[in-house]
């Protein structure tokens, strides 16, 4: 049975030409710094995003969790929203292994966080409270693309407070082709930037962390501290290269594929967010449960979750927006 997979778009299957691409890559050893293939992945998003350097690391967790070591100290805070990845996905990381206080703060719907309420969350200079450090963003968040003119204000506003600006830029490539923008168009208002490859980019493995060289430097040794200096990875990071240079103009298809499903839902009678990269969100309820194992025994794996989210991806073929439709419209009828 052919399976559409719309449980997030790290199921993606590395494409022949990326494999290729791994075979053929030049290897050295990236702990020496001797990895060309790690070094030109590093240098090439380095420069895409108007960064000094560049840091190949295996995931998006090593990725926020070293920048924010990196940029805090112990007894420093860092504040972010609610629904952040670094603060609700990433294991409590930054608090277990950098003793660094998360401050979260509610969302706005738009992805943004309010920055009057950030502003109120930012504690005094007084020892009774953690120092408050950094604004980590997240981009796109849930789907969303963050406006640019908000970009700019986060800009202003950190710079005016004395805070570091980070961006868990995990689908910062979806937001940039979603804007028709360059990457250094959002990365120019952050200190650090933080890209998976894994993701709609479709690459297999890592993220690449990008920032001014100091930074970079901290950032490097405490890769290794938490055993993310890798070998011979330049297998990895050819696949990351290979993503940068043929897979980033392609999510305009998995963008158009999701507002395809929405738009199908929607005849259907379900309630669908509005759609603005590769994430279509639907209220499902109590439903949610039957609807996974409905669907599964049709070949669309789903997860169970009252606000169900479907994620395209380069293995999400147009023909297989009319199977998934299918599916939920028999859902309706059962
Ligand atoms: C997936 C993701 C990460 C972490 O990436 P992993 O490689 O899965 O550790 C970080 N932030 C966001 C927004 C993500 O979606």
């Amino acid at each position: 049975m052919r399976l559409i997979d719309l449980r997030s778009d790290t199921v993606t299957q590395p494409t022949a030409g990326m494999r290729e691409a791994m075979l053929t890559a030049p290897t050295g050893d990236d702990v020496y710094g001797e990895d060309p293939t790690v070094r030109q992945l590093e240098q090439t998003l380095a420069a895409q995003l108007g960064l000094q350097a560049g840091l190949f690391v295996p995931s998006g967790t090593m990725s926020n969790l070293l920048a924010l070591m990196a940029h805090c100290g112990r007894g420093d805070e860092y504040i972010t929203g609610q629904l952040a990845h670094t603060y609700k996905y990433e294991a409590g990381g930054a608090a277990v292994l950098g003793s660094i206080q998360p401050q979260p703060v509610e969302m706005e719907p738009d992805g943004s966080l309010d920055l009057e309420r950030v502003a109120a969350a930012i504690k005094p200079d007084d020892f009774h409270f953690a120092r408050t450090r950094l604004l980590a963003l997240e981009n796109t968040m849930q789907g969303k693309v963050l406006p640019p003119a908000y970009l700019a204000e986060a800009r202003a506003f950190t710079r005016e407070r004395g805070l570091v600006l980070h961006l868990d830029g995990a689908r910062l490539f979806n937001a940039v082709v979603k804007l028709g923008c360059t990457p250094e168009d959002i990365s120019r208002h952050f200190d650090s930037v933080s890209v998976c490859l894994s993701k709609g980019l479709g690459a297999p493995v890592g993220s690449v962390l990008c920032g001014d060289e100091a930074f970079i430097g901290r950032a490097r040794r405490l890769r290794k501290m938490v055993g993310g200096g890798m070998r011979q990875a330049g297998v990895l990071a050819a696949a990351g290269l290979y993503a940068l240079e043929h897979q980033v103009q392609r999510l305009a298809q998995d963008h158009q594929r999701a507002r395809e499903i929405a738009e199908g839902l929607e005849g259907l009678g379900y309630v669908v967010e509005p759609v603005q990269t590769n994430m279509v969100y639907v209220q499902m309820g109590e439903r949610a449960g039957a609807l996974k194992a409905f669907c599964a025994e049709r070949g669309v794996i789903l997860t169970a979750a009252s606000r169900l989210r479907m994620v395209t991806h380069l293995d999400v073929q147009p023909e297989h927006v009319e199977p998934i439709l299918e599916c939920f419209a028999a859902f309706v009828r059962s």
